[in-house]
């Protein structure tokens, strides 16, 4: 089987993954003498950024996703496949995937990043909550309600604890995110949504096996954040590794145990390379090393970019950091290089722009710093919202989390807090 995407006669351009870095690669390539067909295993791009919004019920999920079909609508030279890459050949330049193959004369890889539970096994790590797609946050949302329904119902008050305490482990941008927002909810509205349940007993707990939250933030900031989610009755326990859970019962390095059935795993991710590689092209982190014009080392037609690629720079000695800014700055670096390999032209090395970096805990509260300087509180908070909205991709997603934010913030409320798919008790 293959993929029937038409012959055009121009050189045609494989990019796997429609996340942050394929479509500005894409975009970038737009009206070029070149054909581009995009494959990615969703139909749809994920602002990863505001998931803890859609698990916490503060968005809808459709207001973080882009239909992939919709945005290549506006790329002539473009042609979407939904499709799960399986591994590519790079010696025959064939890409197979799970609903046929394809040629190729150039292609990208921009397939991001998995959770990395480092050590834990599958058993244990199957017991804990992830974030890093719609689905996922779903799982979560569901999860979470389906626990307070559940301790409604029981007499027996470990039990209850157990299922209203929730933990999360990492205090990087998505822990104090989510921690804050979990703070607000048990604050503002779960008394509400459960008079029956004395919230003043459910615990938050944030564990960072570093010193502080926010590490790759100024430690001024990561002073403000641990202000702003203790704030919030978040017990945030510092320099504490989680090394166990069963479920019911986490268990740190040293000894303490915390009884919670919902355990959040934001402590790590890793590359997320398609198979077909030679092994010494896999990098530290499971990334793909690449060169600094992004492209695989050992391969002339085949580039690497975003959360999947590892370029070792003097001033990143383990890659860039995994965060959009990089994914969209080497798209497009690698459609101008792509384009100047076609007229036989010199490539242009990677520069990074650093912009800078935020992270939000509740209402009015954020910590921004960027070009030496740094910011906490409203002004910070405003920032992080504008930043956030402009980022979107789509002008409907743009509109409707806008409103979706004004009415969180006038009323305190959530108002997404469905359970309309159950996770903990799927439906036959
Ligand atoms: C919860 C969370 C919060 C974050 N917050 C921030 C933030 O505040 N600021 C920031 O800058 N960054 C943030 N990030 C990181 C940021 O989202 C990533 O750095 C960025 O998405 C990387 O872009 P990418 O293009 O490399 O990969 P992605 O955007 O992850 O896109 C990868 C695409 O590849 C597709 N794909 C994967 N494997 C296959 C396959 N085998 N076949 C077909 N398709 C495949 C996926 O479906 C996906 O669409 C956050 C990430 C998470 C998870």
């Amino acid at each position: 089987m293959d993929l029937k995407i038409p012959s055009t006669g121009q050189k045609r351009l494989v990019i796997i993954g429609g996340g942050f870095g394929g479509i500005e690669l894409t975009k970038r390539l737009k009206n070029q003498d070149i054909q581009v067909v995009m494959l990615d295993k969703h139909n749809y791009h994920c602002f990863q950024p505001l998931l803890y919004q859609v698990a916490t019920g503060g968005l809808e999920p459709g207001s973080i996703a882009y239909p992939l079909r919709k945005f290549m609508q506006d790329i002539p030279n473009g042609i979407f496949r939904l499709a799960e890459v399986r591994n590519i050949d790079a010696v025959n330049q064939k890409i197979h995937t799970d609903i046929g193959d394809l040629n190729y004369d150039y292609l990208v890889i921009a397939t991001g990043s998995t959770t990395n539970f480092f050590k834990f096994s599958k058993e244990v790590s199957g017991k804990m909550m992830q974030m890093k797609d719609i689905p996922q946050a779903l799982n979560l949302r569901s999860f979470i309600l389906e626990n307070f329904e559940e301790a409604l119902l029981t007499y027996d008050e470990s039990k209850k604890e157990e299922l209203i305490n929730i933990s999360i482990v990492g205090g990087g941008p998505t822990g104090v995110e989510l921690a804050g927002a979990l703070g607000e909810m048990r604050k503002n509205i779960l008394p509400k949504d459960y008079p029956e349940i004395d919230f003043t007993k459910m615990q938050i707990h944030l564990f960072e096996s570093g010193d502080r939250l926010l590490g790759a933030m100024h430690p001024e900031n990561s002073a403000k954040v641990l202000k702003y989610v203790k704030d919030f009755g978040v017990e945030v326990w510092l320099n504490t590794m989680v090394t166990d859970f069963d479920g019911d019962v986490l268990t740190t390095a040293d000894g303490k145990k915390v009884k919670c059935e919902t355990l959040i795993w934001t402590a790590g991710v890793k590359g997320n390379p398609v198979e077909g590689f030679a092994p010494e092209t896999i990098a530290g982190g499971n990334r793909i090393s690449v060169d600094e014009y992004c492209k695989i080392k050992g391969y002339e037609n085949i580039y690497a970019i975003g959360d999947v690629a590892s370029m070792v720079q003097e001033k990143y000695p383990k890659g860039h950091p995994m965060v959009a800014p990089v994914a969209i700055q080497q798209g497009e670096l690698v459609a101008d290089n792509i384009l100047a390999q076609l007229k036989g032209k010199a490539p242009k090395p990677f520069v990074y722009f650093d912009k800078g970096s935020m992270a939000t805990v509740g209402r009015n509260k954020a910590v921004m710093e960027a070009k030496g300087i740094k910011m906490g509180g409203f002004i910070a908070w405003l920032a992080w919202l504008f930043v956030h909205v402009m980022s979107l991709v789509g002008f409907r997603n743009k509109i409707t989390v806008t409103l979706g934010w004004l009415y969180n913030y006038f009323t305190y409320d959530r108002t997404l807090r469905l359970i309309i798919r159950p996770f903990k008790h799927k439906e036959e």
